[in-house]
């Protein structure tokens, strides 16, 4: 069955389509500037690139009938009609406490997500605006909703709540939440199958860092404590974010410098992490260039956020009673060995030795540690498309 994904932003919306039983991608693309001025990108193998091309898209509707149009094109198509596609998986950032699992869509779930928009008021909103355009333009066809949030449901109450006063959990939501779970559910898959061990018999460290970055514990393949909290704001340093900071800090500078709170967050969201740091780039490459050249702020950023990560390990190895294996995933971790190298670096007590030579790979699934490492170092290219896709079929076949 061939499931279309969908991850839809505000005026953007990403595509695959996909065989999940074969783990074959058949076309992916982008459609942008929706509701501006339209620009359409579709690439399959094989077939002749369409690269950011002027489509009227007024709305997402608009938008959807142009994937449609161009999956099922008789020249440049990989499908021969809308009927080849089984399922639309839709990526919803926010699932709150309502969703522990992927969902079939109904007026029940969709409502539910809409409860959900105030804690993701730029995502969920533009999540089902995705969704509804989609059962417009393909009635009749199922949808799943696969949540960001949801792999993370299963955190005891110890690793999920502030401490805070108890009355803004209960009448407000506030506590951790954690982010990046399709990707996280997926690695550990991998990771279970690199190690030949069933999911349920390993403990793992999965550090999903990209431009946006988060650590995970999973137990027996369920998160038991992650990075990001209430908020994709927490954790880690990142590419632009802050991740954690003492609070006191905003009232310092909010005082000192006249800001609002919104004028705060936006530095927090877009002007700080290592970009924030270096004075270069919020890219990993930039600064392993101006590292290179000597530039020390650079230097100092890459060593930063390793170091943060690097606490991470540590801390959830405490907390899951040591680990199998840590995953090095997403774009700085599949890349990045210089990274990868950083963060293992010292944690040789725990059974941890990288190998150099393993280390020396880009994007592929790899044992990156010595044979005699107690605990294994992986890399594995993340696939939330796939696992988008395969859990849509997988509820759309129950
Ligand atoms: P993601 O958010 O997973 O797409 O990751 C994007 C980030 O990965 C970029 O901002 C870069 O910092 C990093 N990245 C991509 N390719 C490389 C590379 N070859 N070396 C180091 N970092 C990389």
């Amino acid at each position: 069955m061939n499931i279309l994904v969908i991850n839809a932003g505000s005026s953007s919306l990403k595509y695959q389509l996909l065989d999940p039983v074969k783990g074959a991608l058949l076309a992916k693309g982008l459609c942008e500037r929706i509701g501006i001025d339209g620009k359409f990108t579709y690439k399959a193998e094989g077939k002749k690139t369409i690269d950011a091309a002027d489509v009227a898209m007024p709305t997402h509707s608009e938008a959807i009938q142009a994937v449609l149009d161009a999956l099922a094109d008789k020249e440049n198509g990989v499908i021969a009609s809308m009927a080849e596609i089984g399922a639309v998986g839709h990526r919803v950032v926010h699932g709150g406490e309502a969703f522990n699992k992927s969902v079939l869509i109904t007026d029940e779930v969709l409502k539910a997500i809409e409860d959900c928009i105030p804690l993701a008021p730029l995502h969920n909103p533009a999540n089902l605006t995705g969704i509804r355009a989609c059962q417009k333009v393909m009635p009749g066809v199922p949808m799943v909703a696969v949540f960001d949030t949801a792999f993370h449901q299963t955190m005891p109450a110890k690793a999920y709540m502030y401490a805070l006063p108890y009355e803004y959990y209960e009448q407000d939501k506030v506590r951790r939440y954690g982010f990046h779970g399709t990707s996280h559910k997926y690695v550990a898959g991998r990771a279970a199958a690199m190690l030949g061990k069933p999911v349920e018999e390993v403990k793992l460290i999965s550090c999903h860092l990209g431009n946006g970055s988060s650590i995970t514990a999973v137990d027996g393949g369920k998160s038991v404590d992650t990075s990001m909290g209430f908020t994709p704001l927490a954790g880690v340093p990142m590419g632009t974010r802050s991740g954690d900071l003492d609070a006191g800090i905003l009232q310092y500078l909010m005082n000192k410098y006249g800001m609002g709170i919104d004028e705060m967050l936006n530095v927090l969201n877009k002007k700080s992490g290592v970009e924030g740091l270096s004075c270069v780039s919020s890219d990993f490459r930039d600064l392993e260039a101006a590292a290179g050249k000597g530039d020390a702020k650079a230097a100092l950023a890459q060593e930063k956020f390793a170091y943060e990560v690097k606490k991470y390990v540590g801390a959830y190895a405490a907390a899951m009673g040591g680990t199998d294996a840590i995953v090095f995933t997403a774009g700085v971790g599949e890349n990045d060995k210089a990274i990868r190298a950083m963060v293992c670096a010292g944690l040789e007590y725990m059974g941890v030795k990288l190998d150099a030579a393993a280390n020396d790979v880009r994007g592929k699934e790899t044992v990156i540690s010595a044979a005699d490492s107690k605990v294994k170092v992986l890399l594995i290219p993340t696939n939330e498309e796939l696992m988008i896709a395969t859990e849509t079929a997988e509820i759309v076949n129950k």
